[in-house]
């Protein structure tokens, strides 16, 4: 069995390329299982899927607790703790991230335990769809690679999964072409194989239930939320580009986390420990006076600047 665990952050598509990984692995003969966890829904809140490959009938259910292949969608969920990325991961394991830094360069910056592969899928979205969230497709055809499925049948997932979704047949091709680029383009690690998870010698199976607070914030004390710096999540800044500002106080609005003041002279203030990066504001903003700037740290690490 291959058991593959994604993390991303809600609206990157995570869970699509769960689905992308496990109908191509279908269409090649394998049986194929995929399911999705999250909690709460928020934009840009960390999510898992889990997709296990077998020759044989998968008997294991539930999350995937000790992965052979990784694929983590946002490199800044590495350094979030309730993300929980790094669960069950030790030497063998291959772990794919999406990032402008290089394999050697991402590992010497976090001490990732696996064998690390990266590319950015971020950038390549951004170029090709000019949207940075749409990596669902990308994300699905480099697991394809790493797990060793054939190119064809990654082609046709990505069909037949953003189909299901109602995307447009131009929309569908593009994907189409742009997640086989980033197959052939990935750098190679093969993911090795192993033995489902042992199940303990009883007869009769006990479902294991996770904790209500695995999947949904909890809220031990009141007026704590504070504490919380979204700030992490935030692949792209907004930036406000005074000159263009009219003083609608439409970003004010619309944001959804509350994380933009005003000033008297009728400005935004964006307080970026807390900004998780939605970029709702930008689309949002009649005057294009908020522009979407990548962080520079390549999801390593975050300041609030
Ligand atoms: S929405 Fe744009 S123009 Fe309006 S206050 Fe915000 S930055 Fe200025
Ligand atoms: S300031 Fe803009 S990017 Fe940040 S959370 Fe609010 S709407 Fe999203």
């Amino acid at each position: 069995m291959i058991a593959i665990r994604f993390h991303g952050r809600g609206g990157q598509g995570a869970k699509t390329a769960s689905r992308i990984l496990g109908t191509a692995a279908f269409l090649e003969g394998f049986v194929a299982q995929d399911s999705p966890i999250y909690g709460a829904e928020r934009r840009g809140a960390p999510v898992a899927a889990f997709t296990r490959i077998d020759k044989k009938p998968i008997r294991e259910r539930g999350l995937v607790a000790r992965p052979h292949l990784v694929m983590i969608g946002d490199a800044s969920l590495v350094q979030d703790p309730a993300a929980r990325v790094l669960d069950g991961i030790d030497e063998r394991t291959v772990v794919f991230v999406n990032s402008p830094l290089t394999a050697e360069q991402f590992q010497a910056q976090t001490s990732l335990p696996g064998r690390v592969t990266t590319l950015d899928l971020t950038e390549t979205a951004l170029q090709q769809f000019g949207k940075r969230s749409a990596i669902s497709a990308l994300l699905g055809a480099v697991a394809g690679r790493l797990v060793g499925l054939q190119e064809e049948s990654i082609r046709e997932a990505i069909a037949r999964e953003l189909a299901d979704l109602g995307l447009a047949v131009s929309a569908i091709a593009r994907n189409q072409a742009v997640g086989v680029a980033c197959y052939a383009a990935v750098p190679m690690v093969s993911v090795t194989a192993g033995p489902p998870q042992p199940f303990p010698p009883a007869a009769l199976q006990v479902p294991t239930y996770e904790s209500p607070t695995r999947g949904t914030a909890r809220i031990s004390a009141a007026g704590n939320s504070m504490l919380r710096e979204t700030g992490g999540w935030r692949t792209f800044r907004p930036v406000l580009v005074p000159d263009k500002c009219n003083g609608c106080w439409l970003c004010f609005a619309y944001c959804p986390d509350g994380v933009i003041s005003m000033t008297k002279e009728d400005r935004p203030v964006i307080d970026y420990a807390h900004c998780k990066g939605c970029q709702i504001c930008v689309h949002e903003c009649p005057t294009e006076a908020l522009v979407a700037e990548r962080e520079k740290e390549g999801g390593v690490a975050w300041k609030a600047k």
